[in-house]
């Protein structure tokens, strides 16, 4: 049983996190927001947890570009939750799209310090607690460009491909301990970036909204669909359950059959 179980997850003022975060407090967990976002959209979010779930709810804010904010973080997080993190789900991220020859050193160094860094981080300095309770998950959201590439994407492929490289690494050196470790690798989601670009591909064709979709997802998805934010979240339920026990070290890819190809 998650009941209140602590869970932090990163980049969880939008997307992929913010339904991840849902998923885990309707478990019972109570829930660790961080990430950008406008104070009033941030306070919307609380009241919403606040309202649903009878679970605590709170926001840290830190920019995971810089590694001193993750410490700190990991240490603000005592001031409410005495005991430390027991599920780390490390899914903040962004992209930048640039020939490799012109890719902006500081966006390499930024996309490596997010997708990379601050998960080792968090690992490194939350992993002493789950060891403690004997129990731990750690949870990170890579993408199926952790086992495949595509162009233009150097800084964010090579930071997903590290991070898979980094649950192995961590799922051996936990193995017996009661903390997993996995990473989920998703194929295109259905957030607003991907709604907006079907949209307009809709518009410029005369098409349905369903058709576009079809046509945008063919190149990738063999299903056609993109992956839903809810399916991933109760797959996280999943992972962090009592019944994934023996889950751990593994990249599962939830893609529409992409890598399958
Ligand atoms: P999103 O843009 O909706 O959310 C990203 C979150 O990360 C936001 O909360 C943002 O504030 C936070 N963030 C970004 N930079 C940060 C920083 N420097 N410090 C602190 N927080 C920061 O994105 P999403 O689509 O929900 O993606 C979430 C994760 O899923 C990412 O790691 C992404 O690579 C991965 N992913 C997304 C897709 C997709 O199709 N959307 C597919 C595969 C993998």
């Amino acid at each position: 049983c998650m009941d209140k179980k602590v869970a932090l997850v990163t980049g969880s003022t939008s997307g992929i996190g913010l339904g991840v975060a849902h998923g885990l407090a309707q478990k019972g967990c109570n829930v660790i927001i961080t990430g950008f976002g406008e104070e009033d959209v941030i306070k919307a979010i609380k009241d919403e947890f606040k309202e649903k779930y009878q679970s605590q709810c709170e926001y840290i804010p830190a920019d995971l570009t810089r590694a001193s904010e993750v410490e700190r973080m990991v240490r603000d997080v005592k001031d409410f939750f005495p005991g430390g993190v027991d599920i780390l789900v490390n899914n903040a991220g962004f992209q930048h799209v640039s020939p490799v020859e012109s890719f902006p050193n500081d966006k390499w160094e930024a996309l490596l310090s997010v997708l990379l860094t601050a998960p080792f981080l968090f690992i490194k300095n939350i992993l002493p607690d789950m060891r403690a309770k004997k129990w731990g998950r750690i949870v990170n959201i890579a993408s199926v460009h952790g086992v495949r590439a595509s162009p233009n994407k150097a800084a964010y492929v090579a930071a997903k491909h590290g991070i898979v490289g980094l649950t192995k690494v961590v799922a051996l050196e936990t193995a017996s301990s009661g903390v997993t470790c996995n990473a989920i690798c998703p194929g295109f989601v259905d957030t607003p970036i991907l709604q907006g670009q079907v949209q307009t591909l809709a518009d410029k064709e005369s098409l349905s909204y369903q058709e576009a979709k079809g046509k945008f997802l063919a190149a990738y998805h063999p299903s056609r669909e993109a992956v839903g934010i809810n399916e991933l979240a109760e797959f996280v339920n999943f992972v962090c359950s009592e019944n994934a026990n023996q889950l751990t070290g593994a990249s599962i890819v939830v893609d529409g059959g992409w890598t399958a190809k």
